[in-house]
């Protein structure tokens, strides 16, 4: 949504809200009283969402005439409800690693993509595919991915294993992870889950 400085002392701009509200995910409304203020070339405002009452940061560069900074971010993409009840853990981690990776806390995402996906995988075993809980525990990723049947979900994961390493979450000492490459593969493997899930749907109506 767009809303207009209007204070005293500061220059007239038009700036861009979230179309969510960041907290509270309703349709942002904002409450009229937007605070501004202005440290050349920066002006400052915070709206609040009418709804939840919570602060929106934006700064906006008024040389350039763009948005430079806007806190919190708007929330991710949505997951898809298919795995929103498949794995509520992955979506809640990776969602927080996203946010993480947006305000450059580099320390957290390599391990936030990482736990992230060992939820996925681990709900998509024991609840799609009724892979017992105790037989998957004390193995590592590559072992938990020889179960995998789809060979779609096989290939991704042989991707994810390469460029996660195969143990559980450690300490990543020397090794930098690719987290875009990460990122991407954790999204395939998302899509490729719920497309099974819709398909397998699909079918049983049949
Ligand atoms: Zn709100």
């Amino acid at each position: 949504m767009q809303n207009t400085s209007f204070s005293k002392n500061t220059p007239l701009v038009d700036y861009s809200l979230p179309n969510k509200c960041p907290y509270c995910g309703k349709d942002l409304a904002i409450a009229p009283d937007t605070q501004a203020s202005y440290v050349q070339p920066y002006l400052f405002l915070i709206d609040k969402c009418y709804h939840c009452s919570k602060p929106i940061l934006t700064v906006y560069d008024s040389v350039s005439n763009q948005t430079a900074l806007s806190f919190p971010l708007s929330s991710p993409q949505p997951f898809r409800p298919e795995i929103q009840e498949l794995s509520p853990h992955y979506c809640m981690i990776l969602k927080q690693t996203l946010v993480a990776k947006e305000l450059h806390l580099d320390s957290l995402v390599g391990p936030g993509l990482r736990i992230s996906l060992e939820w996925l995988l681990w709900d998509y075993l024991t609840k799609l595919k009724n892979i017992s809980a105790e037989e998957l525990k004390h193995k590592k990723l590559a072992a938990r991915t020889s179960y995998l049947q789809n060979d779609l979900i096989k290939l991704i994961c042989a991707d994810i294993v390469r460029i996660f390493g195969n143990d559980t979450i450690h300490i990543f000492s020397d090794d930098k992870i690719d987290e875009d490459a990460a990122l991407l593969a954790i999204n395939q493997l998302s899509e490729s889950i719920a497309a099974e899930i819709i398909l397998s749907r699909v079918h049983s109506q049949r």
